[in-house]
């Protein structure tokens, strides 16, 4: 079995796993994180099974990250943070836990923000 077959969020992209889509377009992909570490954290991937920032072809992160102030605007616009923090782990070692690369988009709101 290939590492895409085999792999979560290729299986949100063609919608064998539901998620909650907040972007879609033909390279891109943004959906809402099963855990919320703030209300409206959002992970966005490439539609490209990419593994992390060391397999990510160049092209493909110029498409992604073309995106990224469109995307933080809606999430501003649907929940109202006060800020946003761009977060990306590669690497077991570094927290990367699903081996499709993604942004995390993380809304902050204030003192009470379960992520610091
Ligand atoms: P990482 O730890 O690799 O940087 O982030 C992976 C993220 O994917 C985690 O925050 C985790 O909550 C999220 N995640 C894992 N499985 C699913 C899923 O099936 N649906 C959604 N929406 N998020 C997932
Ligand atoms: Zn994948």
């Amino acid at each position: 079995m290939s590492e895409a077959s085999d792999c979560i969020f290729c299986k949100i992209i063609n919608g064998e796993i539901p998620s909650a889509k907040v972007y879609e377009d033909n390279d891109v992909f943004a959906f809402l994180d099963l855990s919320q570490v703030t209300k409206g954290h959002t992970l966005i991937i490439p539609k490209v099974h990419q593994k992390d920032i060391f397999h990510l072809d160049p092209k493909i992160a110029e498409k992604l990250f073309s995106k990224v102030p469109l995307i933080a605007k809606a999430i501003q616009n649907a929940f109202h943070p006060v800020g946003m923090n761009l977060l990306n782990n590669n690497s077991e070692l570094a927290g990367q836990s699903v081996f499709h690369y993604h942004l995390h988009l993380i809304p902050r709101y204030g003192k009470d923000d379960t992520f610091s």
